[in-house]
């Protein structure tokens, strides 16, 4: 799925979900159900909107799973898609390899290729996520 591009559109709507659906300052917190197939529901904080991501950029935001969630695999064309990982533990799906990752760790799909993520811990796993179009 070319991520990002759909979904940008929606980056103004605040959609209610059961955090109150907006972060700590106020940005609005989207929560997208079984996103690519996955379990669950992801939800996405984005950091810039359409007009500052201006045609460059896909999508910058910090995305949390909770516990039991996951992100499924899909793949990126025309774009490159990185991973941040800022709290919890998980294991990622590298095209055909799926290894564990950590907070700290950084992931990076090719254009071309594809990945998911698995919330397997008992804590959110939340991530930046970044797509350079290009
Ligand atoms: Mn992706």
């Amino acid at each position: 799925m070319e991520a990002g591009q759909s979904r940008a559109r929606r980056s103004k709507t605040a959609l209610p979900h059961k955090k109150g659906g907006t972060s700590h300052d106020g940005r609005a917190v989207e929560k997208v159900e079984q996103m690519a197939g996955g379990k669950g529901h992801i939800l996405i904080e984005r950091l810039l909107n359409e007009e500052q991501l201006n045609g460059k950029c896909g999508l910058y935001a910090k995305v949390t799973l909770e516990p039991g969630c996951t992100l499924g695999v899909h793949g990126h064309t025309g774009e490159t898609e990185t991973y941040y990982l800022l709290s919890g533990e998980g294991v990622y799906h590298d095209n055909d390899k799926s290894y564990p990752v950590k907070a700290g760790d950084v992931t990076f799909c090719e254009d071309g290729g594809t990945h998911g993520l698995d919330n397997t811990g008992d804590t959110e796993l939340t991530f930046m996520a970044l797509i350079i179009k290009g």
